[in-house]
């Protein structure tokens, strides 16, 4: 059995989130703080129920509030239009919808008019809307910006208001509403994900579907990317949920290469470090995706010597040293050529394993013979190179993205058995 990262996470809430902004409907401005939100909050236990965006418009603010409230969603938080111009209505509409007085907060103005003399600025009035605060509900305190938030509790539900700018945002979020929810939510809550790589999710489903359709007490959520399949398990009981994680550890074996959030790159950083393994690489379509993957690691520089892109046939020959003849005979993408590509990288940098990768991206450059998406990769120890062939798909950047990971996977798999 793999290592247990279980979490103690409160369990579920309804909450929506209502992002306000006219850039944010015009595509002007993608909306990363609710995907920010939903990721943040997920991870504790709570359930993200609605995303509601509307333009920096009275009307259908009020209009969403409402719709949100009537359907019951315990918890809104609100993003956006707290600043001081004339399009930041969020406080004012609020502050109309709640049916709460405003108060000018002197301390406050004070504190931000020193604020803008130190930056050498005399501080505009429009500013004075930042001081308003209501007269029933609370302040949510900006430690980076000069918008505070605001908290109001109505029919039931709790509103927060927070602003847009993501950085400001997420530092009021973390600082107050996640201690918030985590006090409030009470009942035990559990969740794992593993994390898999190498199988397609209709035949990674078709594998696990008979403890899948037991009954098992867990809520489980699939997250298929270029990399992989996610499987997110949750469950009010820890003995549920550690019994389907194993169940389905046990059926993917191999397949899963990480208990919780652990990314490809780092297992195979922490796993050569353990077992002292040095890694270089030689990368043709990858382009050097690999070893930037690897050394967006902390510790990379422990276990990896290095790589080249070769790219041309003529940096394969003259920099790896690959033979001429080989890529006239077999081409560059071939077996072959993936299989001196390894063993030359391997001694070039003295290294304990040696990798190899040489495919066609696309979309142009493909045959008959040789398909957009074809790929070999190479892997050479001092006992052996061996190759596989990958027949991946025909746009360019999924293409050098599930190579790499493929590439990944491959040592991540090899280096135990070195
Ligand atoms: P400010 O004091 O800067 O005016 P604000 O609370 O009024 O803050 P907005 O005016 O709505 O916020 O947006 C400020 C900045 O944050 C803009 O650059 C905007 O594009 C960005 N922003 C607003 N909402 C979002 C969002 N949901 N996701 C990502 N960025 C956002
Ligand atoms: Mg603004």
């Amino acid at each position: 059995m793999l290592s247990n990262t279980k979490s103690f996470i409160p369990s579920l809430m309804k909450i929506a989130i209502l992002s306000i902004g006219n850039e944010l409907l015009s595509g002007k401005t993608m909306n990363t703080n609710a995907n920010w939100l939903g990721n943040s909050l997920t991870k504790i236990g709570c359930r993200v129920d609605k995303q509601v965006v509307v333009p920096d418009k009275e009307k259908p603010i009020i209009n969403a509030l409402n719709f949100l409230i009537n359907d019951k969603e315990g918890c809104i938080i609100v993003t956006g239009g707290l600043g001081p111009t004339d399009d930041d209505i969020t406080r004012e509409v609020l502050f109309k919808f709640v049916k709460t007085e405003s108060k000018f907060d002197s301390d406050y103005w004070n504190k931000l008019s020193k604020k803008f003399k130190n930056l050498g600025i005399d501080i505009p009035e429009s500013n004075r809307s930042q001081a308003l605060v209501p007269q029933n509900g609370d302040v949510i305190d900006n430690s980076i910006g000069s918008a505070r938030g605001f908290i109001f509790k109505i029919n039931g539900a709790v509103i927060f208001s927070l602003p847009g700018v993501p950085s400001e945002m997420k530092a009021m979020t973390n600082a107050t509403i996640i201690p918030w929810l985590k006090e409030r939510v009470s009942m035990a809550f559990f969740s794992q994900t593993i994390r898999t790589t190498g199988i397609p999710e209709s035949k990674l489903i078709e594998l696990i579907s008979s403890p899948i359709r037991t009954e098992h007490g867990c809520e489980i959520g699939y997250y298929p990317s270029l990399f992989g399949v996610d499987i997110r398990i949750s469950s009010n009981k820890i003995k549920y949920m550690e019994s389907l994680q194993d169940e389905l550890t046990t059926i993917l074996g191999n397949a899963v290469f990480a208990l919780g959030n652990d990314s490809i790159e780092e297992i195979v950083v922490k796993n050569a470090i353990e077992n002292d393994i040095s890694l270089s690489i030689a990368e043709s379509c990858t382009g050097g995706l690999i070893g930037h993957r690897i050394t967006q690691i902390s510790g990379s520089s422990k276990i990896f010597n290095g790589s080249v892109v070769v790219y041309s046939n003529s940096s394969k020959v003259n920099l790896l040293g690959v033979s001429e003849n080989c890529i006239n005979k077999h081409g560059a993408v071939s077996e072959q050529t993936a299989k001196e590509m390894a063993e030359k990288v391997r001694k070039i940098f003295s290294s304990k394993l040696g990798l190899s990768i040489t495919g066609i991206a696309g979309p142009d450059g493909g045959s008959k013979e040789k398909p957009i998406g074809l790929t070999y990769i190479g892997l050479s120890t001092k006992n052996e190179t061996k190759v596989r062939k990958f027949q991946f798909g025909s746009f360019r950047k999924s293409n050098k993205a599930r190579a790499s990971q493929a590439a990944l996977n491959w040592m991540r798999l090899e280096i135990s058995n070195v």
